[in-house]
């Protein structure tokens, strides 16, 4: 797959280019966006939030 081929040289590519201190803010937003989608994703923890909205007095319907 030369598409995966291209993106994985990007990222090699912007790895030379970047500081370690860059590369370890992306993955911590990276890690953090996954975090929020997989909860956003997952319905038991959706009501759990859901609950603990209601729980913190934030009315949402
Ligand atoms: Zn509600």
């Amino acid at each position: 797959m030369s598409q995966t081929e291209t993106v994985h040289d990007r990222i090699e590519q912007a790895r030379t280019e970047l500081t370690p201190t860059q590369i370890a803010v992306g993955l911590a937003l990276a890690a953090s966006l996954g975090f929020v989608l997989m909860f956003l994703q997952d319905p038991m923890v959706h009501d759990a939030m859901h609950t603990f909205r209601h729980g913190a007095g934030i009315t949402c319907h």
